[in-house]
């Protein structure tokens, strides 16, 4: 018994403080422990155990004040992503809710919000990414993108689906219960599409299997975890990381999904109602009548649908779109360019036909969204090689100079 033989004070068994040092003092059956103790004791449960990751803790930790709602959210993406309003709503919508269950009191009347994993169907260059990234900006939570290409099942060259998680560990500087609040991006989702469904697809390795284990991740479960990623390892010591709580958002271009959409609405169309509807069909966008049975069709597993209940859709990029892409972001790349020469005391203009040229262009080579950047490079690396050490403070790119650039640097015939 740990008690000082003089004064018969009690003294922590673990410290060896006295009571009179300690802020409270707890007896047990043959010994004493101070708060403390049972502080650091608590923390190192929790490093060994891997149990700091308690969901009621997270409940009380977290605070729907300061939480932008979903209006705001949108609002929040309008200022970077042009166009896509659906998405926008779809996916300020469900991150709203998102953080709802995560506020949601213990004590509740039985009600639990399920989570809203989300998948966005859209071409490549449309800004899936563009968008989970601009969120995680807002909200300020750990976000990861992964590419679902690089996974394959266990026991095959390539990564475990658990890498996804070592990376938001990274990402949160291994704080777990950031970590578990976090947001994840995987793209490419529709690569790993059921080879037997999707006839594009030559690798199976990749198909169900990835398929199956990314299913784990995703309906929440407690998952081993190798810190520093890689392959899992029977000498490791893994973190436990409940995904309960992780925002998966999917996106993929799901290339001739359409097809599957059409055959699907054909086969629907009887009487004369939805003849009515077919007429009004847009049969440019069919991604827009998007239904989850079109990603079964294409190779998803029934499982893998249910557990990204938010299905949404992005449109093509017209030319419209990609005109307004070029200057009216927070960040367009003419404002990256502007603010660029600005820094070397330099202003710079584009007139409006140059930057019309550039849109033809991007149009012409089918590069979209992504293709515009590489168009302004090309067209810009001369001017920016040069006018730091020039003479000229105020400089125009012209239609004509945007064209000289561009054909110098991309020769028609590569770009066939
Ligand atoms: P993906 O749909 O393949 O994920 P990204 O989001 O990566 O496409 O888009 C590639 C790039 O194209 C982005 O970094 C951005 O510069 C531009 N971009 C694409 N779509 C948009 C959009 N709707 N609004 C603004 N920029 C866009």
């Amino acid at each position: 018994m740990a008690r000082t033989k003089d004064t018969n004070r009690r003294v922590c068994s673990f410290c060896g403080r006295p009571e009179s040092d300690v802020p409270l003092i707890i007896t047990g059956l043959n010994g004493y422990i101070c708060s403390d103790c049972v502080k650091a004791a608590q923390e190192i449960v929790e490093v060994h155990m891997g149990t700091g990751n308690d969901p009621e803790k997270q409940h009380e930790d977290f605070d729907m004040k300061g939480l932008p709602r979903p209006a705001e959210i949108k609002a929040y993406l309008d200022q970077y992503v042009i166009g896509q309003d659906d998405a926008k709503r779809y996916l300020a919508v469900s991150v709203y809710n998102h953080y709802k269950r995560l506020a949601q009191q213990k004590d509740d009347d039985g009600v639990e919000i399920e989570k809203s994993n989300i998948i966005m169907v859209g071409s490549t260059g449309t800004g899936k990414t563009l968008m989970a990234r601009t969120i995680a900006k807002l909200l300020k939570v750990p976000f990861t993108i992964v590419d679902a290409t690089v996974f394959t099942e266990a026991g095959y060259v390539g990564e475990d689906v658990e890498s996804i998680l070592s990376r938001l560990l990274q990402v949160a500087d291994f704080d777990l219960e950031q970590t578990q609040r976090g947001i994840v991006f995987i793209d490419e989702i529709d690569k790993i599409a059921r080879k037997s469904d999707n006839p594009s697809i030559t690798r199976d390795v990749s198909g169900e299997g990835v398929q199956q284990g990314l299913l784990k991740l995703l309906e929440g479960s407690v998952v081993n975890v190798p810190p520093k990623g890689g392959r899992k390892h029977p000498d490791q010591d893994y973190i436990h990381v409940d995904t309960r709580n992780i925002l998966f958002i999917c996106g993929g271009a799901f290339d001739g999904i359409e097809k599957k959409i059409a055959q699907r609405m054909n086969t629907h169309v009887v009487g004369y109602n939805s003849v009515q509807n077919v007429r009004h069909m847009d049969k440019g966008n069919l991604m827009k009548y998007i239904l989850p049975q079109d990603l079964k069709s294409f190779g998803l597993i029934p499982e893998i649908i249910g557990r990204l209940p938010v299905l949404t859709y992005l449109n093509p990029l017209d030319r419209t779109a990609l005109r307004s892409i070029l200057t009216e972001p927070k960040n367009s790349l003419v404002k990256q360019q502007i603010k660029l020469f600005e820094m070397d005391g330099i202003k710079l203009r584009f007139d409006d036909d140059a930057l019309e040229y550039m849109v033809d262009k991007a149009v012409e080579y089918k590069l979209g969204a992504r293709g515009l950047r590489s168009i302004m490079e090309s067209v810009m690396m001369d001017l920016q090689y040069e006018a730091p050490t020039g003479k000229q403070k105020d400089i125009t790119v012209t239609r004509d100079y945007a064209r000289q650039q561009l054909e110098k640097s991309l020769p028609a015939e590569a770009m066939q």
